[in-house]
């Protein structure tokens, strides 16, 4: 066989054809030249093209690019079967669709048809059809192969692309809500958990997102490791993720919990340094307590919530009674809305003593809300919804304003305190409303203390630490709130220097009792020296709490034991109003 030819000269058949009363010699030119013609389309094609014999199933055509595919030469394939050249198992499932394409007398579609080549297995799309003879009988088989390797590499890593989370190649929140909708449809019994991580973003924000993206591609293989073979795990955004957890009981999701906020606890290395960051979760076992996609998700949110609320590291399973505590306090944020127009919302005082001389010092401002239908609902309630709803900063404002209007009657050595949410340190805008409102109410900015907690630092806290600073260049005083119960970390005390330090009142309460509550506060009351802060005690209720302090050498007190928040003209009174109102 010629080497260019591409096929084997056929015995008869549809490829040669003898016309009568044509002229031998023009119709051999026309033969060789529809040949040459037919041959170079054939070997331009940019698949594999051959053709068997249907009787032996020997190859009669190969072109060049099925050469290249199957690293065979066509000589060495032309004349042999399929299984003279693949394995024995290829060979059959050759054989095995040739009859099919034969018998069924039409063009047949392989897809994703495997076939071992010397670049190892190669998925090809190939279309076989029935080439008959002069008579119509099944002669050849000719076949069109093309290779989709690549095509399907391409497509299967888009699909899992889209599928799985780029960071950290865990399944995405699409793939985790195809696979709880499996697990509804099937009407199976597992538990949804919705895993949040405590403290990520302090790390992100100081440590960078790399380090922060570093973090998660570390955890979430902790993550995987101590999953269940069949729980499903998911990165369902930022430092949210999310287990389906089949065949679920209440233990065995407690486990599963436990494992996977134990699995965090030990250090992670990020950029040489150690850190640690928490998780919190929420779980809901279904169908017990939810079947459809929607109110598992919010039913886990909700029981997440609870979690971060309790206390960090914990996990807590949905109950109905946090759905009515949800609505509730949907019914409250609406209801807020109206407080402030409605005149609902007052502010009661109450007074801070010095623990020596017992002389009132300062006086803090506490906000009530006397609701219509509802009564006096407490700040511990509405505070939260507020913040949430980000009504607090019209709130806030007016607490302020209120507040510092209310001090000008009082004597002028007489601080006022205000509690301010960390929610209202947004942007500058805190400091330039301060300086408006000490302006408008010619209150002294020495005389205002600004009450914050520690969570404040939680978030942005660089951020917020220079807003500190621009409000005590303004000449007011900021107290740290509840000091003890938030942030487990100190090492915010060393970024700004606090005027005052309060100890929160669970510590103080069985101080004249309790080891335990006297050494926190004694070493509360140590730090507050070295930073030359003043100390105040909260929620001092009794005389042996207050000897205790005085003992200890605490500052300031404030508590029942001297009086309980009352109404701006009762403070007035107890404050001597007499005084001159306008000493500043
Ligand atoms: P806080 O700032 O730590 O205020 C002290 C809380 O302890 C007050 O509760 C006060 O009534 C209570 N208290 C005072 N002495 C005693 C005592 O001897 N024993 C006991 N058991 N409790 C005592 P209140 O008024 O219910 O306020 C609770 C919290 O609500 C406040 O805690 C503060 O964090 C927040 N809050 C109150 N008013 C405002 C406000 O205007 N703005 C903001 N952002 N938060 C506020
Ligand atoms: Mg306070
Ligand atoms: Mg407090």
């Amino acid at each position: 066989m010629n080497k260019h030819q591409l096929y084997a000269a056929p015995e008869g058949g549809c490829v040669e054809s003898h016309g009568a009363g044509l002229d031998p010699a023009g119709l051999e030119l026309d033969l060789v030249s529809t040949r040459a013609f037919l041959d170079a389309v054939v070997e331009s094609i940019p698949h594999m093209v051959f053709v068997k014999d249907v009787l032996d199933g020997r190859f009669v055509l190969l072109n060049r690019a099925g050469e290249q595919l199957l690293g065979l030469k066509r000589e060495d394939l032309i004349g042999k079967t399929d299984f003279d050249l693949f394995s024995p198992d290829d060979a059959e499932r050759f054989r095995t669709a040739d009859r099919e394409v034969v018998a069924s007398q039409k063009l047949v579609t392989i897809e994703n048809e495997p076939l071992s080549t010397p670049d190892g297995t190669r998925s090809l799309r190939t279309q076989k059809v029935g080439v008959p003879d002069a008579h119509g009988n099944p002669r050849y088989l000719l076949g069109i192969s093309e290779d989709v390797t690549e095509r399907l590499k391409v497509e299967e890593r888009n699909r899992h692309l889209s599928l799985h989370d780029i960071l950290t190649d865990l399944p995405n929140r699409r793939s985790f809500e195809a696979a709880l909708n499996h697990e509804l449809m099937n009407r199976n019994r597992f538990s949804l958990l919705v895993l949040d991580l405590d403290g990520f973003k302090v790390i992100n924000d100081t440590m960078g997102h790399r380090a922060g993206d570093d973090l998660l591609r570390q955890l979430s293989s902790r993550l995987s490791e101590v999953k269940g073979e069949h729980d499903f795990l998911a990165r369902l955004g930022g430092d949210e993720f999310g287990v389906i957890h089949r065949a679920a009981t209440k233990k065995s999701s407690t486990q599963l919990a436990s494992r996977l906020i134990s699995a965090l606890t030990k250090p992670f290395e990020v950029e040489e340094r150690l850190v640690s960051v928490g998780a919190s979760l929420g779980i809901v076992l279904s169908p017990d307590f939810g079947n459809t996609p929607d109110n598992l998700t919010k039913r886990a949110d909700l029981a997440l919530y609870a979690a971060k609320a309790a206390h960090r590291g914990s996990h807590v399973f949905f109950e109905p009674a946090m759905e009515e505590k949800a609505d509730t306090e949907h019914y409250l944020r609406e209801e807020l809305a109206f407080a402030l127009k409605r005149s609902q919302l007052h502010i009661v005082y109450q007074p801070i003593v010095d623990t020596r001389s017992g002389r009132i010092v300062c006086c803090e401002a506490l906000l009530r809300w006397t609701h219509p239908q509802l009564g006096p609902i407490c700040p511990d309630d509405f505070i939260p919804v507020a913040e949430a709803s980000g009504q607090i900063a019209a709130i806030g404002k007016w607490v302020l304003e209120t507040a510092c209007k209310e001090a000008r009657n009082w004597p002028s050595d007489i601080r006022l305190a205000v509690n301010v949410s960390p929610r209202q340190f947004t942007g500058f805008g805190l400091a330039v409303m301060l300086a408006r409102i000490l302006e408008r109410t010619k209150l002294a900015p020495s005389r205002l203390e600004l009450e914050i907690t520690e969570s404040i630092f939680l978030t942005d806290s660089d951020e917020n630490v220079r807003l500190l600073n621009q409000i005590k260049h303004l000449g007011v005083r900021i107290a740290l709130d509840d000091f003890g119960t938030g942030y487990s970390s100190l090492a915010y005390l060393r970024k700004f220097s606090f005027d005052k330090l309060k100890i929160d009142k669970s510590f103080v309460s069985d101080l004249a009792t309790s080891d335990c509550n006297l050494a926190i506060v004694r070493a509360i009351i140590g730090l507050g020296k070295s930073f030359s802060a003043v100390v105040t005690a909260e929620g001092v209720e009794t005389e042996a709490e207050h000897a205790r302090l005085l003992e200890e050498g605490c500052e300031q007190c404030q508590g029942h034991l001297f009086g309980r928040p009352v109404e701006a003209k009762l403070i007035r009174e107890m404050l001597g109003h007499s005084r001159d109102r306008r000493a500043c």
